[in-house]
């Protein structure tokens, strides 16, 4: 893990590693170093996804996936990501050790720029590798500098046709990521391990509101047509609309509010809002949308307003493996190591897996739930416990 968190764009401990920049290349050079010397075989995909096979006694059955990220957002910390990638390896290696021989092959994955900093999307590998980003859409992002997918992979190394980024349902057997918890309730609670039974995921709606300036004195209130007044009752039906489906799991909130021309004298005449609807259930979530959609038009024929929705992303949420749960919980009895359920409220590579194939995933605990910062810590006890639990979640998937 330290060897790894040298290699940053920033003087460590700060690391940055932008997918496809120099310290992400390097990054990759060292983990598939290691891979190498634990006798894995090497493939990557033409977005640069990578995947470590240790073949199992009957080739012919799909492998089981462990893995994560090692791409970092400026000025972060050392354990986001590599905690799965460097794990997930370790696991094979002690699995290895112990002489154990997989039926079906266990192969690691490096997901190709699960942080959005460049491109503005996270989970870009996972997303394709899922189908849930097409190739027309992943060819159109570009980052800050004007720079295409397309010309940043094949700058770094990954060549080919992008198409085959895809991966059928069937290919992994069973899949589980290994992360830090990114939260502070294990370290509080005193518990190793979270086993995860949902990843949450976001929906996003744009509104903007068109309406009327004016003067705010000349202007009487008859025949107002106020865009941030219009707004302040979609933010409010949003919240009920949220809050009625009386589960705990449905937050909703609006993050930006951009009023036009804002200025203390004069009527807003157009806001813009970003809204972020978030649920582990996804007809449930998507109800909140849709009343939310109902809102806009029934508000915007009342108050002779004009209002556009754009549905910016609305990814589906998943719900984990049951065998790759069972399997978790009695590794973590037999190692001794206390675990709790719980819900992913972030979302992960495994949410975009799970469009292909079983997921779950395991977390363990960082100081304080500090996360994406320099000072991001898991201790080595935690992440041993994660890595054995782990490797015998792996032997008996793959048995
Ligand atoms: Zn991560």
């Amino acid at each position: 893990m330290t060897a790894l968190a040298q290699i940053s764009e920033a003087e460590p401990p700060v690391v940055t590693r932008v997918v496809f920049g120099e310290a992400d290349r390097r990054a990759r050079t060292y983990v598939k170093d290691l891979c190498k010397g634990a006798g894995l075989a090497l493939r990557e995909d033409p977005v640069g996804n990578t995947f470590a096979r240790w073949t199992g006694s009957d080739p012919s059955l799909p492998p089981v996936g462990t893995g994560s990220h090692i791409d970092a957002i400026p000025n972060a910390g050392s354990f986001d990501g590599t905690v799965g990638v460097l794990g997930g390896l370790e696991a094979i290696r002690a699995l290895q050790r112990a002489g154990y021989r997989p039926r079906h092959s266990v192969e690691l994955v490096i997901f190709t720029s699960e942080e959005p900093t460049r491109f503005g999307i996270g989970c870009l590998g996972s997303r394709m590798m899922g189908k849930v980003l097409s190739v027309s859409d992943a060819l159109a992002l570009r980052d800050k500098q004007d720079r295409g997918l397309d010309e940043l992979r094949t700058s770094a190394g990954f060549c080919g046709d992008l198409d085959l980024v895809a991966i059928e349902a069937g290919y992994f057997h069973k899949f589980v990521e290994l992360h830090i918890e990114q939260g502070p309730l294990f370290e509080q609670e005193g518990i190793d391990l979270g086993l995860v039974t949902h990843i949450a995921a976001p929906a996003s709606l744009q509104i903007e509101i068109e309406g009327e300036g004016g003067h705010a004195g000349a202007r009487l209130m008859p025949g107002r047509k106020d865009a941030l007044v219009t707004a302040a009752e979609l933010i409010l039906a949003l919240e009920s609309a949220a809050r009625s489906t009386g589960a705990v799991d449905t937050v909703a909130t609006v993050g930006v509010c951009e009023v036009f021309p804002g200025a203390v004298n004069s009527i807003p005449s157009r806001v813009r809002l970003e809204t972020d609807i978030r649920d582990i259930d996804a007809a449930r979530r998507d109800g909140v949308l849709e009343s939310l959609q109902r809102s806009c038009a029934e508000v915007a024929r009342r108050r002779g307003m004009s209002i556009a929705t754009k549905l910016v992303n609305a990814d589906p949420p998943a719900t984990c493996d049951a065998g790759i749960l069972a399997a978790m919980e009695a590794s973590a009895r037999d190692a001794g190591a206390t675990h709790k359920s719980m819900v992913s409220r972030a979302y992960h590579d495994s949410l975009f897996v799970a469009r292909i194939a079983p997921v779950a995933m395991l977390f363990i605990p960082c100081r304080g739930g500090v996360s994406h910062r320099p000072d991001e810590y898991a201790s080595p006890r935690w992440i041993s416990t994660g890595v054995a639990v782990l490797a015998r979640t792996l032997a008996e998937l793959a048995a």
